[in-house]
């Protein structure tokens, strides 16, 4: 049942957030930063003491992507940076024309869809990895083409990563010890949430399968939390298992010559921020006091 003492969703995102002319992409206002400043610390706060730290910018490599398998999985969310191409004479006359747009070309910039895919080049670039792994903690700006726009699934959305690359057992133990983590975490915060089993929205009829697989190996988990209902909780933090997917294709080793695996643990801020005022409500003051304390709000 939904806490009927708070307001809905519809009501929050109104107070929160601002169009911002496309659906799924919105302004920000001040007490919804203060929220999403206050997870950030918090996120910083738990993460292990020898991770390494990188904040990335909302574009990245094209061919980094490609050669990631991106397009292979979800091209349909993939976005592409295209600019206006030649010399002056040329633009003059595409942006004259009533359609300029067709005389965009693709550039080699995509937009980011994961913070934690420009991290295995990366570290790929600078050799083999300590055994008992190496860790990051990430973030980025990303983009994802999404068709529908309910509450909490916006097109531009800030992420937030700790990657482990190491031997399976550092990886899994990583993921282990985040999952218990990520609960205490939201103990703490007073939100209602479920550890599930998950998939990725991989394209097409074979990504059907995929996602089977994926479920069938235990190789995802969500964090689930009431934001739109209590039915149908949304997915606010998930912790993946990759095994040696991006070793492979990287070439990530650890020092004892084997390929790596990798595992990541992501936090969507916007959706953790909404869940935050869709559980406690709008007026902070009334928020429970340890959940006002760990945010310093
Ligand atoms: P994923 O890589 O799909 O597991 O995404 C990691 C986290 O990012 C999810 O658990 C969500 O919290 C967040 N996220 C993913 N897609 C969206 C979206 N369209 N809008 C807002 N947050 C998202
Ligand atoms: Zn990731």
């Amino acid at each position: 049942m939904r806490d009927t003492s708070q307001p809905r969703i519809d009501t929050i995102i109104n107070a929160l957030l601002a169009p911002a002319g496309a659906p799924g992409v919105y302004a920000r206002t001040e007490l919804f930063e203060r929220a999403i400043e206050g997870l950030m610390q918090m996120i910083t706060r738990n993460r292990e003491p020898a991770a390494e730290v990188f904040t990335f910018p909302p574009v990245m490599s094209r061919g980094l992507l490609e050669t990631a398998g991106y397009l292979k999985s979800f091209p349909h969310l993939l976005g592409c940076v295209s600019c206006l191409r030649g010399d002056e004479g040329s633009i003059r006359k595409a942006v004259e024309k009533e359609d300029w747009v067709e005389g965009l070309g693709a550039t080699d910039l995509v937009l980011t869809p994961a913070a934690c895919y420009p991290i295995y080049p990366l570290v790929a670039a600078r050799g083999a990895v300590a055994n008992d792994g190496q860790t990051f903690d990430v973030s980025s700006y990303c983009f994802r083409r999404e068709t529908t726009h309910e509450a909490g699934r916006l097109q531009s959305f800030r992420m937030r990563e700790n990657v482990c690359v190491g031997t399976p057992q550092a990886a899994l133990s990583f993921r282990d010890r985040w999952i218990a983590r990520a609960e205490t975490i939201a103990k703490q915060l007073g939100l209602r949430y479920q550890i599930a089993p998950a998939s990725d929205p991989f394209f097409g009829r074979v990504g059907k399968m995929m996602a089977l697989s994926q479920v069938e190996q235990a190789l995802k988990f969500e964090m689930l939390i009431p934001v739109r209902s209590e039915e149908e909780p949304t997915a606010c933090m998930s912790f993946n298992y990759h095994q040696n997917h991006f070793s492979e294709i990287w070439n990530l080793r650890t020092k004892d010559g084997n390929l790596a695996h990798t595992t990541c643990v992501a936090f969507g801020l916007e959706r953790l921020a909404l869940a935050l005022f869709a559980t406690h409500g709008l007026d902070v003051p009334r928020w429970p006091s340890a959940a006002r304390q760990i945010l310093a709000m």
